[in-house]
């Protein structure tokens, strides 16, 4: 069955109020755009348009949205007074809150310009998103306590369309984009909220088997790589979901593919061998691999830019040791694609990936409420810095051993070993 692209783009809103958001009947909805902070981008007016339909239908009470314009920003940094950059309008910040603070529904169209910014004058950038940061405080609080059902999706912009496409011509580029966000949110599927529900429930039966397992330690296999890593006691793998304090389920990311814990930060042995290039500070490392003893890296390799991965690795005790493990099966619809987006909501699901630098707290049992030491001294890492690099691939085998030293297949040939699939 081949869709419309307008039938596409209503599947899409679809599974943004059905999955993601997952509105209930007399909510109230608020479409943003990145980040809270500003508003959805103008050039998606055609989705956020079927979302506003479909939360309706799905009966919400009230949707708000929020619109915002790339070009007027960079009329604000060419014309504005240079000392008014801490400027804000603080009625968004008020209104913003009220909706979260009451638990109503946000959506966030993330369809930015990757490089709006360039050649604005750094300090100004740099004070524009500081200024930002702390108006929007009080709403990263209420989002990172699931005071309300939150989601972040993307939708296409020529530039970012013009980096993952580089070898499209410019006329073919967005509507690749576009195809390519359908694909890995299975708009292609007949029925994508049914498919979506079947995906969800494998995931979290995979965190729920992990996590009674509590295995001590991991083992990777693959071309370049044979690698182990602990995981402390008490580690939660976590899956795509997350409940509202008002007992409301969501699916924070669209698309999502992982389930990810943390590592011990001590405990990490051997020669892992990135599978996919690493895009750092505005620079491309690709075709490298990395020693670790004693938890840290001891060395490292790269084809291209080694000094670019040598100092993210040194920018703090915590950057040369593991942070997250996720794992994330070859057959998923992004690691099929085996393009790199230069966007984290979908790189980040490509591929069995480790994050060097901070894990995440609420991945150890009882973690948001320890001190930095004690976070510490259970075996989480803190830093600043948290980097994903992808090692999966359809040649890597994973295994859990247990406290006893005995190992169990949790992945062949990049595929789940233990799931009925
Ligand atoms: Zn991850
Ligand atoms: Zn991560």
């Amino acid at each position: 069955m081949t869709k419309s692209f307008d039938q596409k783009l209503s599947d899409y809103a679809d599974l943004i109020v059905h999955i993601g958001l997952n509105v209930q009947p007399g909510q109230k909805v608020v479409v943003s755009g990145k980040n809270l902070f500003r508003g959805a981008p103008l050039h998606s007016a055609p989705l956020v348009r079927k979302i506003v339909e479909s939360a309706y239908k799905a009966g919400a009470r009230f949707v708000d949205v929020f619109w915002d314009d790339d070009q007027s920003q960079l009329v604000r940094f060419a014309h504005a007074p240079r000392d008014s950059f801490e400027e804000f309008p603080t009625w968004r910040t008020r209104a913003l809150h009220e909706y979260a603070a009451n638990g109503d529904a946000i959506v966030s169209i993330y369809g930015e310009d990757p490089d709006l910014f360039n050649g604005q004058d750094a300090a100004l950038v740099t004070q524009a998103q500081r200024t930002m940061e702390k108006h929007m405080q009080s709403q990263m609080e209420l989002l990172m306590k699931n005071a309300y059902n939150w989601l972040l999706v993307s939708v296409p912009h020529p530039n970012w369309a013009a980096k993952v496409f580089s070898d499209l011509p410019a006329d073919q580029q967005m509507d690749a984009m576009w195809e390519q966000i359908f694909k890995l949110c299975r708009i292609d599927r007949d029925d994508p909220v049914a498919a979506w529900k079947a995906h969800i429930a494998q995931l979290n039966e995979a965190a729920k088997y992990l996590n009674e397992k509590q295995y001590h330690a991991l083992h990777y296999s693959a071309p370049g790589t044979d690698f182990t890593v602990g995981l402390p006691a008490g580690h939660l793998w976590n899956s795509a979901q997350s409940d509202t304090q008002g007992g409301i389920t969501f699916t924070p990311n669209l698309p999502t593919e992982e389930i990810f814990t943390l590592g011990d930060k001590n405990r990490a042995e051997g020669t892992l061998k990135a599978s996919m290039p690493l895009s750092y500070g505005g620079r491309l490392i690709e075709d490298f691999s990395m020693v670790f003893k004693d938890g840290r890296v001891v060395d490292v390799k790269a084809g291209k830019n080694e000094q670019a991965l040598k100092d993210l690795l040194d920018v703090d005790d915590g950057a040369g040791r593991v942070g997250e493990i996720a794992l994330v099966p070859h057959s998923s619809p992004i690691a099929q694609s085996g393009r790199l987006f230069y966007n984290t909501l979908y790189d980040e699901n490509a591929a069995s990936h480790i994050a060097v630098g901070r894990a995440y707290r609420f991945t150890l049992k009882g973690g948001e409420t320890m001190s930095s030491e004690e976070f510490e001294a259970a075996g989480g890492n803190n830093s600043l810095v948290h980097v994903d690099f992808m090692i999966g691939s359809d040649q890597m085998d994973i295994d859990g051993i247990t406290k006893d030293g005995a190992k169990e297949p949790l992945m062949r040939k990049g595929e789940w070993a233990f799931l009925e699939t």
